[in-house]
C-alpha cells in the first residue's frame, strides 16, 4: 500500500488516496480547533495521540462486531480506512448531561438521566451543524425511517461497547458525536474518529475533564489529559 496526493485537508484531519481506489489515508494534525474555527492552536503530538486513541477505538468496535471503515494503523499519525459515502448526519449520543444539551435545557451539567439520548444534527458547518430530528432528516432525503432505526441500534451498540472499555479506563463516557457512511455493499458503517475531540470523557473519581472541553474552556493541561486516556485505554485493552 502507497500513499499518493492529498485528497483533502480539514481542520484536524488530511485524506490521502492510495494506490487502492477502495481506501485511504486517513492522518490526524496536532490543529485543534474550537467554535468553527475561532479558536485555534496547535497541540504538540495532538495528532499522534488521537491517531492512536482512535485506532484503538475503531479496532475494538470491529472486533466487537461494529462494522467501521478503519482497517489499520499505518504510522504515528496515519490510518488506512476503507472509502465510504457519508450520510450528512451526526449523530450525538448522551450518557451524560453536557455542552450544548445543557446550555440549550438550563440543566445542570452531570445529571445522569435514566435513559439514553440520541440527537441528529444536519453535517452542515455554514448552519452550524443544527439539531434536526427523525422528520427533518427523512424530508430531506438524507436517510429514511429503517436507515434511521438502524443508526440508533448501532449508536446504542456502540455507546454500550465505548461506556464498557471507557469504565475499565476509570473514565465515564459522558457524550460523544459519531459520523456513518455507506460502503460499497450498500452496509452501515461508522465513519468517523472516536477521540478526545469528539467524545466528552470525565475521570470516574474525580470528574477531571480528559477531553477537549480542557482547549475549549480554557482549563490547561491539554496535552497530559489526552495522554492519559491513550495510556489508560492501552492498559484496559491488555
Ligand atoms: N461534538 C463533535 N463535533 C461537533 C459537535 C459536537 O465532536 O461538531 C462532540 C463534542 O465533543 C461532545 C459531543 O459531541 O463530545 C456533544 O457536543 P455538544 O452537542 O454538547 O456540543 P458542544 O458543547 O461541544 O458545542
Amino acid at each position: 500500500m502507497k500513499q499518493l496526493e492529498l485528497l483533502y485537508e480539514g481542520k484536524s484531519k488530511q485524506i490521502y488516496a492510495t494506490d487502492n481506489a477502495q481506501n485511504v489515508i486517513i492522518s490526524f494534525k496536532d490543529d485543534a480547533t474550537a467554535f468553527y474555527n475561532i479558536k485555534r492552536a496547535k497541540i504538540e503530538h495532538k495528532g499522534k495521540m488521537n491517531c492512536a486513541i482512535s485506532s484503538m477505538t475503531l479496532a475494538y468496535l470491529n472486533e466487537h462486531g461494529v462494522a467501521t471503515h478503519f482497517i489499520e494503523q499505518v504510522d504515528d499519525n496515519g490510518q488506512l480506512c476503507r472509502v465510504v459515502e457519508h450520510v450528512a448526519l451526526e449523530v450525538i449520543v448522551r450518557n451524560v448531561i453536557a455542552g450544548s444539551m445543557a446550555k440549550r435545557l438550563g440543566l445542570e451539567e452531570g445529571i445522569v438521566p435514566e435513559n439514553t439520548i440520541f440527537d441528529i444534527c444536519l453535517r452542515d458547518a455554514e448552519l452550524g451543524d443544527p439539531l434536526i430530528n427523525d422528520h427533518h432528516a427523512v424530508a430531506m432525503g438524507i436517510a429514511t425511517y429503517e436507515e434511521l432505526e438502524t443508526i440508533y441500534q448501532t449508536s446504542a451498540k456502540i455507546n454500550a461497547l465505548l461506556v464498557e472499555l471507557y469504565r475499565k479506563a476509570g473514565i465515564t463516557l459522558v457524550d460523544f458525536k459519531i459520523e456513518f457512511g455507506h460502503d460499497d455493499k450498500g452496509c452501515l458503517v461508522l465513519a468517523d474518529e472516536l477521540t478526545p475531540d469528539t467524545c466528552r470523557l470525565w475521570d470516574t473519581q474525580t470528574h477531571e475533564r480528559l477531553d477537549k472541553d480542557r482547549f475549549r474552556r480554557d482549563l490547561g493541561r491539554v496535552r497530559e489529559a489526552y495522554e492519559e486516556v491513550a495510556n489508560r485505554l492501552r492498559d484496559a485493552l491488555k
